[in-house]
């Protein structure tokens, strides 16, 4: 039995009560952290070697303030094992040095896979009770091994994380995707992720919001309330991203064992892309795409990204050089096919990858799906 990593991240619907006890954990586990650096800052100035997270939770045993008490400390410990763990990473990485987590910013706090529990749709959070998720947790027979609650603007979330067992089947089917910005994904047999229509109106409307917010006073009220309204529509943009994302990937993945993309350099298109690349890149999430592919795939083939994939006629092989950003449909000088420029480049990928993966394009039959 083949066992993977997994993790939902469910939005809650927490009483009012709850909401306030949530909050003061957060805020408990937020002070423990920082209270964490500063012991970790002390020894490390006086030349000692840093507390382990299981020093520092014992120290905060003994040592901490009385008011912490009215949280569970069970959803207080992680905060010492993400100190251990921040400076393991700088020694490790001489980069990046540990700082103190600001109020506010990324409230959350963890709890052990064996304290909390999910029923139905409902999960039991230490010092905070039953809380009420807005749908089931999407794994059956799941082991959990972590619960990461979370607020962002003024909503809370449970993202859980467990081991569960790998039910893809191995499927002889292999499809190339083209990622791009224009549409966001393109696959060899002609399925196509476009960006969903709702995304524009949100862009123009959280323009609209940040501008009105940098006329706010800072620190008054009316600025706090500004920044929430730039908050929500920031996650109402993120969830119809992922969601739209998540559609695409659990189609692609389910009817194909092998998904063949491009070894795309991210980054780098993000920041030294001209500025239609750029903004492209920013607005289709591209690297959450691929990294959806890369663990819901069975097999993910990644092709040389110096490979001229749009350049190049699926059809006949032919390499036209004057192809630009703009042309959208490929039209081929020697063979006459004309297809779209993006199923084009999906043709090619995927033709790349057969070939990475040394099956000939005649041996799985399916992999021309057009006329052509
Ligand atoms: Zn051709």
């Amino acid at each position: 039995m083949n066992l993977v990593q997994r993790s939902h991240k469910i939005r809650l619907k927490p009483t009012k009560a709850q909401e306030i006890q949530l909050s003061k954990t957060a805020g408990t586990a937020r002070y423990a952290y920082n209270w964490g650096i500063d012991a970790c800052e002390r020894s490390y100035r006086a030349g000692d070697k840093h507390p382990s997270g299981y020093d520092l939770r014992k120290q905060w045993v003994s040592n901490h303030p009385e008011w912490a008490d009215e949280v569970a400390a069970s959803c207080v410990y992680s905060s010492f094992l993400h100190v251990d763990a921040a400076y393991k990473r700088f020694f490790r990485e001489r980069k990046g040095h540990p700082h103190f987590h600001k109020k506010g910013v990324h409230d959350s706090f963890n709890v052990a896979g064996d304290k909390g529990k999910v029923v139905g749709k409902r999960v039991r959070i230490p010092g905070v009770g039953y809380v009420k998720m807005t749908e089931e947790l999407r794994f059956e027979n799941a082991k959990i091994n972590s619960y990461s609650i979370s607020r962002r603007a003024d909503q809370w979330f449970v993202s859980i994380q467990c081991v569960v067992e790998d039910t893809r089947i191995e499927t002889p089917e292999v499809v190339g995707v083209d990622v791009g910005c224009k549409n966001w994904a393109v696959t060899s047999d002609g399925a196509v992720l476009k960006a969903p229509e709702k995304l524009a109106k949100l862009r123009k409307r959280l323009q609209r919001q940040q501008r009105s917010l940098s006329k706010k006073r800072k620190g008054s009220n009316n600025r706090s309330k500004a920044k929430l309204k730039v908050a929500k529509t920031y996650l109402r943009i993120d969830n119809i991203k992922k969601d739209a994302l998540h559609k695409f990937t659990t189609t692609v993945t389910k009817s194909h064992g092998t998904v063949v993309v491009e070894d795309l350099d991210v980054r780098g298109m993000r920041e030294r892309g001209v500025k239609s690349v750029r903004k492209g890149v920013q607005n289709s999430d591209i690297s959450e795409l691929l990294r959806q592919l890369e663990y819901k795939a069975i097999r993910l083939v990644k092709v040389d990204r110096y490979f001229p994939s749009s350049k190049t006629c699926s059809n006949c092989g032919n390499v036209k050089k004057d192809l630009t950003l703009s042309d959208r449909t490929y039209h081929c000088d020697s063979c006459h096919t004309t297809i779209d420029r993006d199923l084009n480049a999906a043709k090619n990928i995927l033709a790349e990858g057969l070939r990475k993966l040394n099956i000939t394009v005649g041996h799985t039959g399916s992999v021309c799906g057009c006329t052509c």
